[in-house]
C-alpha cells in the first residue's frame, strides 16, 4: 500500500531544485516551432495547497520556496509558473511537475502522466482535464507509450523512492528507456541521503549513460536527523545550456545555511 504524499514535501528545496530545471528545459524545448511530448512517470497531484495542514506540519515550503523565491527573476519560466499558478488558485497555491509543463506547453504539444495512488490520481485528473492521466505504474505505464507521438520531448522519473528496490530497478528501466525513444530527454530526480541508499543506482547509471548530466545541489536536512540533505538530477541527452542553468542554481544552494 503506497502512503507517501508529496502534499507534506511540495514546495521544499528539492522540489525547487528539479522544478526550476525541469521549467528551464521546457521552455527551453518549446522555443522551437516543433511540438514536444512530455512525459511523466510519478505526476503526483499537479496542485498543491501550501496553507494545507499537511504542508504546515513538516515546515518544508516555508524552508523552500517561500524563502528562496527571490532566486527567480519574473521572466523565470519557474517563476511564471509559481505567479500563474497563484493567480489562478490563490495565494497559497503551488505547481507540481504536471501543472508547471501543462503551463509552459503549447495546445500542439502532448502530455502523458502516470499516477498509482487513487486519492492522488483523482486529484490530478480534476487539476488537468486536458492530459492524458494513467492510473498506472509509471514504470510499465512508459515502456508502453515511448516512443510517444511526437518525437522530440522530455520524461521526468520522479519516484518517491517508498520501493527500495527502486534503487535497484531504475538503471534497468531508464536502459530501455533510451533505446526505446532515442532523441527523448530522459530526467530522473534522486534524493541524496545520509544512508548513501542512493549511492549505487548512481554508479551504474553514470557507467550505462558516461555523456549525462549529473547534477546535485545539498541544503540543511528538514528536520535534525531527517536523512535527506540534498537532491539530484541525472539527464541523459541534456539540452544546450542546462549545465550552466543547474551551475548557476548550485551556488544559490550553496549559499544556504
Ligand atoms: N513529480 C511530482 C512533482 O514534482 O510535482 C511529485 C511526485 S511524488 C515525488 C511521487 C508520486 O508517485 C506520488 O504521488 C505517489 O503516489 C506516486 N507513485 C508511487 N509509486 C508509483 C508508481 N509505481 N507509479 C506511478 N506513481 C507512483
Amino acid at each position: 500500500m503506497l502512503s507517501y504524499q508529496h502534499i507534506y514535501h511540495a514546495g521544499n528545496l528539492a522540489d525547487v531544485h528539479k522544478h526550476a530545471l525541469l521549467a528551464w528545459m521546457l521552455d527551453y524545448l518549446t522555443a522551437k516551432d516543433k511540438p514536444i511530448s512530455y512525459v511523466e512517470t510519478h505526476g503526483g497531484r499537479a496542485l498543491y495547497d501550501l496553507g494545507a495542514d499537511e504542508a504546515l506540519k513538516t515546515g518544508e515550503a516555508a524552508q523552500g520556496i517561500a524563502r528562496v523565491k527571490t532566486w527567480f527573476p519574473p521572466d523565470h519560466p519557474y517563476a511564471k509558473c509559481l505567479s500563474q499558478t497563484i493567480d489562478l488558485h490563490g495565494t497559497s497555491a503551488y505547481p507540481g511537475s504536471p501543472m508547471i509543463a501543462t503551463q509552459i506547453l503549447r495546445d500542439t504539444d502532448q502530455i502523458t502522466l502516470a499516477e498509482l495512488h487513487p486519492g492522488e490520481h483523482n486529484a490530478l485528473e480534476l487539476a488537468l482535464p486536458t492530459a492524458t492521466v494513467h492510473r498506472a505504474d509509471g514504470f510499465a505505464m512508459a515502456h508502453s507509450i515511448l516512443p510517444p507521438t511526437p518525437r522530440r520531448g522530455l520524461m521526468l522519473i520522479d519516484p518517491s523512492f517508498e520501493v527500495k528496490d527502486d534503487y535497484v530497478t531504475i538503471p534497468g528501466h531508464i536502459k530501455k528507456y533510451v533505446r526505446a525513444w532515442n532523441v527523448g530527454i530522459i530526467v530522473l530526480w534522486y534524493p541524496i541521503l545520509t544512508s548513501k541508499a542512493h549511492a549505487n543506482m548512481l554508479a551504474t547509471l553514470q557507467k550505462d549513460h558516461p555523456e549525462a548530466l549529473r547534477h546535485e545541489v545539498r541544503f540543511p536536512p528538514a528536520r535534525p536527523g531527517h536523512g535527506m540533505i540534498g537532491s539530484g538530477i541525472f539527464v541523459i541527452r541534456p539540452p544546450f545550456g542546462l549545465a550552466e542553468q543547474a551551475a548557476n542554481l548550485k551556488t544559490r544552494f550553496d549559499q544556504l545555511k
